[in-house]
């Protein structure tokens, strides 16, 4: 068998001006970089704001496996699917980080023969936009700093900075520094912290910005200080606005490019799903709503998380509205959250299968509250057993599931027919009742405790101190209708990754809470999870290289 990254180096790519010709976009309609990748004019997403929106797919999973559960995989090969029975469909993807690339989990381009291509450049730079937010980020931590250093006329507090630097790696030194040591002319000292740029805010606002002006608009109400009165101190006080919306200029358009069976894809924004709100673009996603008729999406990790927050954030913000929801599971992470060690998933193991499906279910009943149809998908690995495909078949059918086995990693679209002609069936037959889980109106503790109590299945929730005073100064300041970005481990449904399965009876553990007052959500950090990850003792980028001739390897 072939690894990911060969297979996608045996590609025969098309053209991207002529994979966009597929669903109607010429050549003057698209900014191309080199052959393969190509981003989507302003012009074009103007004209075609007035057509109807195609039907749009969520592809989400249960807990994961550090290795990921194949949701790219799955929404690749099931795009490939709809392209073989001969429908209009795109995909509506993230774009990878640098920090899980070099770190654990690898690339995000799919794998097998459901991978988007070019497979290298989507998971390196691809077209810049990560950092371009990196530098729109660190260039306001800048003029902030400088600002102080120049007298400070807002009178910013320095111990009350919560605007963080950002760089695209997973580097656990930077998670807590001290800027300008030196002499009086290198800045005031002061600690300073970087978040990952999947974690932050400039990516949540690129992400939901409908357009140049709400760009603009959600930069501005960035709060990245409080004065000595306790006031909030803005982007827009800071004179920051235009200056980060020039550098956000180009990342703002939607980036195209292929699978492997020239399905288009618009690969847009990339926020991780446990640290930030976890979805591609708003913009890439009701472009591609006007583009196709079939639109699959993915949202990260869990559905705890990612499909939590593109029902109750992006959809509720963008005035999305859901058609179907593809849950994939695996057979190796069902026997994981029964409990069974990551290097014994390929044994066939009943017992713990039958423990860890307990943790499907939730999910099941989960999406089920947001009124939207669900299809359970099985993706399929060689190493699982007759018997244990046919459980969990069996589990879905005996709860009246819909359910289909995928093969798209080892088969590509054919593999994912069947899965294809079960989300046509449901879309055809079931309506969509799509509402989120909360009201805007709640408290914003209410909405943390029905997130909490409804989708992890918590028995309460307890904060810090620290947490409290937050949450009350959010609500002072008016922001207390806001969504909550919860942030947790995305191995368990609780905060504690070595409760696996379906936990019941704990408590979840609120520690931070900060405003994103740009991104329009209020993030509540839940256990001990990092907003700057680090990297394993054996890091992925020790496999990677690249030959005399530029042929890149170990990317996975
Ligand atoms: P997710 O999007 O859920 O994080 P990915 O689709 O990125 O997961 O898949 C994670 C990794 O697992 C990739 O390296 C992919 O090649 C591999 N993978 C996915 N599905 C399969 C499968 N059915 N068999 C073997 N490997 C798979
Ligand atoms: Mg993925």
């Amino acid at each position: 068998m072939k690894s990911d990254i060969e297979i996608a180096q045996s590609a025969q790519m098309w053209n991207i001006g002529d994979v966009a010709k597929t669903i109607g976009i010429e050549s003057d309609d698209l900014e191309f970089y080199g052959k393969y990748k190509a981003k989507i004019s302003d012009e074009l997403i103007e004209r075609t704001k007035t057509r109807p929106d195609g039907k749009l797919i969520l592809v989400t999973a249960i807990n994961p496996t550090p290795a990921g559960e194949g949701k790219t995989t799955t929404s690749v090969g099931l795009g490939q699917a709809f392209g073989k029975l001969g429908k209009k469909a795109i995909l509506a993807l993230r774009e990878p980080s640098l920090g899980p690339c070099f770190g654990i989990k690898g690339g995000a381009a799919g794998g097998g023969y459901a991978q988007v291509v070019p497979m290298e450049d989507l998971n390196l730079h691809f077209t810049g936009d990560f950092h371009a937010i990196t530098s729109a980020n660190n260039l306001l931590a800048a003029l902030l700093d400088n600002h102080i250093q120049q007298g400070n006329e807002l009178g910013i507090d320095p111990r009350q900075i919560v605007w963080k630097r950002c760089l695209d790696m997973n580097d656990r030194v930077l998670r807590n520094v001290v800027v300008g040591l030196g002499n009086k002319m290198d800045g005031m000292v002061r600690e300073d912290h970087f978040v990952i740029t999947v974690a932050s805010e400039i990516m949540a606002i690129l992400c939901l910005a409908d357009d140049m002006d709400d760009l603009k608009k959600r930069l501005g109400r960035i709060i990245v200080a409080y004065n000595f009165e306790g006031k909030p101190v803005t982007a827009a006080d800071l004179q920051a606005v235009g200056s980060m919306a020039a550098l956000l200029k180009d990342a703002m358009k939607p980036n195209l490019i292929q699978t492997l069976e020239h399905t288009p894809a618009l690969v847009h924004g990339g926020p991780f799903a446990n640290i930030a709100h976890g979805c591609n673009s708003v913009r890439a996603t009701k472009t591609a709503l006007k583009l196709a008729d079939y639109v699959i999406t993915e949202a990260g990790f869990g559905a705890d998380l990612g499909a939590e927050k593109f029902l109750d954030i992006k959809c509720q913000m963008a005035g999305l509205h859901p058609d179907a929801v593809v849950l994939v599971a695996t057979i190796r992470a069902l026997k994981y959250n029964g409990g069974v060690a990551k290097d014994a998933l390929s044994e066939e193991n009943l017992e713990a299968l039958q423990k860890g499906i307990v943790n499907l279910e939730k999910h099941i009943e989960n999406l089920q509250k947001y009124g939207v149809p669900v299809v359970v998908t099985l993706n399929s690995f060689v190493t699982d057993s007759a018997q244990e495909t046919a459980f969990v078949e069996n589990f879905c059918k005996e709860r009246g599931c819909e359910f289909a086995l995928s093969e798209v990693w080892e088969k590509g679209g054919e593999g994912g027919i069947a899965l294809a002609n079960k989300v046509l069936e449901t879309l055809e037959t079931k309506q969509s009742d799509y509402h989120p889980i909360y009201e805007k109106q709640m408290s914003l503790k209410e909405k943390i405790e029905t997130i909490a109590r409804e989708i992890y299945g918590a028995k309460d929730v307890s904060y810090s101190a620290a947490a409290e005073k937050e949450l009350n100064r959010i609500t002072e300041l008016g922001m207390g209708d806001f969504p909550v970005c919860m942030a947790k481990t995305q191995y368990s449904l609780s905060d504690d990754p070595k409760k696996l399965g379906r936990p019941t009876g704990f408590t979840l553990n609120v520690r931070e809470v900060y405003v994103s007052a740009g991104a329009g959500f209020v993030v509540a950090i839940n256990g001990s999870i990092m907003t700057m990850p680090g990297l394993p003792k054996k890091p992925a980028a020790h496999g990677i290289d690249v030959s005399s001739d530029g042929v890149i390897t170990g990317l996975f």
